[in-house]
């Protein structure tokens, strides 16, 4: 592979695109009940997905455009065959890449996380609705709740900064912001409550479970000091981040449905077939599978694509009342 750096991608709105997020599949062994529970899907066929050879090539033209952080997401990843060795691989191509991955931490056991460790993963987002066992059946369909805890509780003992995401559900969940808060008072972790998105109209999107940042934050007011943490940078995504005032973790609120980040947005998504979508709320997607299986694959074509794409890269705050959602949830975009 050569290592010539290639032009960072600029948006015209200034914003450098160096945040990549890979969906690497579609499957998840959950079906939540805002994502894919009840729904009539079918999972991409195999030949379809992206190998890991191709997510690498992608990775590597991404580092070449100034791409930092990579986030690997789904679907679930870990359901994907021979994914901890995909991430050793990356490390060692890649060793100073920012490496995420977003989980529902379902299939993290003892031994998985002691591999991540040694394979070198620092970060690890783990998503959590509930605190009650009963609940996490309902809002999953599965009866898993003691291995995402016990999967928490791990990646605190070794050191691998665990940022727990929540959707807040109105009548869900709503009920348990308190205990999530405490949860991060007490522990060395960041707590981001996620507002609750329309990504498929007409499918499991309903409006009374909306619950707004506004409301979150009013039920942390009536316990908790917060204070804003500006700058640092886990601070510069979507998520506006709190310290607790004598907690050990930190809260997060992201509303996507307010305006403040579309300003510093700095990512691609590309979903496990090899769609890249500049904003969640676009409809647009730019197929970069048949340039990746062409004999005659060129990284220039590569880059002329995600140039171009980035040269069209709306603010979602514009578009996102127009968007229809294309009826499928997170799992099929890459959450
Ligand atoms: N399986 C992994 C997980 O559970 O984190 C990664 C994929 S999942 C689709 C990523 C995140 O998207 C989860 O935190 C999930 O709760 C969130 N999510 C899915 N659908 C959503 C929606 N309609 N609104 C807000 N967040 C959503």
């Amino acid at each position: 592979m050569k290592n010539n750096k290639m032009k960072d991608i600029v948006d015209p709105y200034g914003r450098r695109i160096n945040y990549l997020r890979l969906s690497i599949t579609d499957r998840c062994n959950l079906r939540c009940i805002y994502c894919s529970q009840g729904r009539n899907f079918r999972f991409l066929p195999h030949k379809e997905i992206l190998t890991y050879e191709e997510l690498i090539r992608l990775i590597h033209i991404g580092m070449k455009l100034g791409v930092e952080k990579v986030r690997l997401t789904g679907g679930e990843p870990f359901v994907r065959k021979g994914f901890l060795s995909f991430l050793a691989e990356i490390m060692r191509l890649f060793p100073k890449i920012d490496l995420r991955i977003t989980t529902n931490g379902t299939l993290l056991t003892k031994d998985v996380i002691l591999q991540l460790k040694s394979i070198g993963i620092k970060v690890i987002n783990v998503s959590l609705d509930t605190f009650n066992r009963e609940k996490f059946r309902r809002i999953t369909g599965m009866d898993l709740f003691a291995n995402v805890v016990s999967a928490i509780s791990e990646l605190i003992k070794n050191n691998i900064k665990t940022k727990i995401n929540v959707v807040a559900l109105r009548s869900i969940n709503h009920m348990e912001v308190r205990e999530f808060v405490r949860f991060a008072f007490e522990n060395p972790v960041d707590v981001r409550f996620i507002e609750f998105m329309d990504l498929s109209q007409g499918g499991k999107w309903q409006e009374q479970y909306f619950f707004s940042a506004d409301e979150i934050f009013e039920i942390i007011a009536r316990e908790f000091s917060l204070t804003r943490e500006l700058g640092s940078k886990d601070t510069r995504g979507p998520a506006r981040m709190y310290k607790i005032l004598g907690g050990r973790g930190r809260i997060g609120i992201i509303s996507p449905l307010s305006n403040h980040f579309c300003g510093s947005c700095n990512r691609f998504r590309i979903t496990a077939d090899g769609r890249l979508r500049t904003c969640l709320f676009s409809e647009k997607d730019y197929r970069l599978k048949p340039i990746l299986r062409n004999d005659k694959f060129s990284q220039e074509t590569l880059y002329k694509i995600m140039n171009g794409a980035a040269k069209k890269k709306p603010l979602g705050y514009e578009i996102i009342s127009r968007f229809k959602g294309n009826g499928r949830g997170m799992y099929a975009i890459g959450g």
